[in-house]
């Protein structure tokens, strides 16, 4: 009997100890998610920020660690808007041959790496935006890393992805069917369907491409028709879960706009009466510049040397209609298309090529992407929210690249990545 009840409080010591455990970050400045403190500091409690705010402010318990980060900003941890776990960059394997012959095994095992190379360049937050033929296999890989099993980010999945049947790709011979990148699904009935069945088996998010180049070397044009965008995003909504659309042309923009969608991905060939329709219904713009970027790379074309081509001209164009429209930007790149870890890219670009503020971008990359992917347990840095924090040498709303600069993890309380 006396064992037991001394092991029983043995027991309870060490619970209480596990709760108990505290962490105090003292950097040269702390980045809210909103603006830059210097001289504050941030109690880290289990997995929540406990207090963060001037350093003589901040009272730790007695036994708290501490770690000293001088000449660092602590930031919240990164939220990357639009990634592909399960691509790799093109100019490594064209999407074509990555859908086609690479196995869901080895795109798997891949999509591990890359999660942890997203998590070491200090994003704890991911919307993984289409496995392009890997079907679930996202669902799968967010419960291996919210198990512990591997390292990653927190995922928002999106499943395969709807696409308008024969719209998308790959596209060989007529006589031969191959896999699609994506669920194909026509008809407002089929297309409730599908979405249901994506919903049941586990995503996040439905992704719908509202237009897409229908042939080989043709320009992208609408696919699904507003009554099949409508039905989508209704039996979405209905399950608590947003839709979100690739989209570059005006009216696919505008028909999925109209239907409901909450962000709309890459947006290219949006014009000033688009973007002002977006702002009317508070639809948000992930712009993947960095993907535009890459692609017209893996063509041959060289920043500085060469000419512009035509794509880039045109997205700083739709770029500078949606700032005037005001509409609100979400950060992401559209990894996998450029390696995975890389995805500071897009803000580096942001401010260096479209004319943001280094500030502005870090608001979109942390309390902008929490608001527009209704993530209010994360984001910023204030008590109570996770305790998923960066801290990077020097100042990064000086200068941007800064956050490549990472010294520190933290997810959910726990380092993950320290010198
Ligand atoms: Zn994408």
């Amino acid at each position: 009997m006396k064992i037991r009840r001394s092991l029983l409080l043995l027991y309870c010591l060490a619970a209480n100890a596990a709760v108990g455990d505290s962490v105090l970050l003292r950097p040269d400045a702390v980045f809210d998610g909103q603006e830059m403190h210097s001289g504050w500091a941030v109690l880290v409690t289990d997995d929540k920020i406990a207090a963060a705010g001037p350093a003589r402010d901040v009272s730790p318990p007695e036994s708290t660690r501490v770690i000293d980060l001088p000449g660092q900003t602590v930031m919240p941890g990164m939220i990357e808007g639009h990634s592909h776990m399960f691509l790799h960059p093109y100019n490594e394997t064209s999407w074509n041959d990555q859908v086609i012959n690479e196995s869901v095994a080895l795109r798997t095992v891949r999509a591990t790496a890359h999660a942890r190379k997203t998590l070491d360049a200090g994003f704890t937050t991911a919307r993984d935006l289409g496995t392009e033929g890997a079907g679930y296999a996202d669902v799968g890989l967010k419960q291996g890393i919210h198990s512990g099993i591997i390292s990653g980010p927190r995922l928002l999945v999106a499943g395969p992805a709807i696409v308008a049947t024969g719209s998308y790709g790959p596209k060989f011979s007529t006589d031969v069917d191959v896999p699609q990148g994506a669920q194909e699904a026509s008809g407002v009935e089929e297309v409730t369907r599908v979405t249901r069945e994506q919903i049941g088996k586990g995503v996040d998010i439905v992704k719908v491409y509202g237009d897409y180049r229908w042939g080989k070397d043709e320009p992208s044009r609408p696919t699904f028709s507003q009554e099949e965008l409508n039905a989508i995003v209704q039996t979405a909504r209905s399950a608590g879960r947003p839709t979100v659309a690739h989209a570059t042309t005006p009216e696919g923009m505008r028909r999925a706009i109209t239907a409901g969608v909450e962000t709309i991905e890459h947006g290219d060939d949006g014009t000033a009466e688009i973007f002002k329709l977006m702002k009317q219904k508070g639809v948000a713009l992930c712009p993947t510049v960095a993907a535009d970027d890459a692609i017209s790379r893996y063509r041959g074309w060289k920043r500085g040397s060469d000419p512009e081509p035509p794509r880039l001209t045109q997205k700083r164009v739709s770029m500078k209609a949606a700032r005037e429209a005001g509409v609100t930007f979400a950060m992401g790149g559209d990894v996998g298309v450029f390696a995975h870890g890389e995805n500071a890219v897009e803000m580096e670009l942001l401010v260096n090529e479209y004319g943001f503020t280094p500030i502005e971008v870090l608001r979109q990359a942390t309390s902008g992407n929490s608001a527009v992917f209704h993530l209010a347990d994360r984001g910023g840095i204030r008590a109570g929210l996770l305790a998923d924090l960066l801290a990077v040498e020097g100042d990064p709303t000086q200068d941007i690249s800064a956050v490549r600069q990472v010294r520190l993890v933290m997810k959910g309380g726990s380092i993950v990545r320290q010198p």
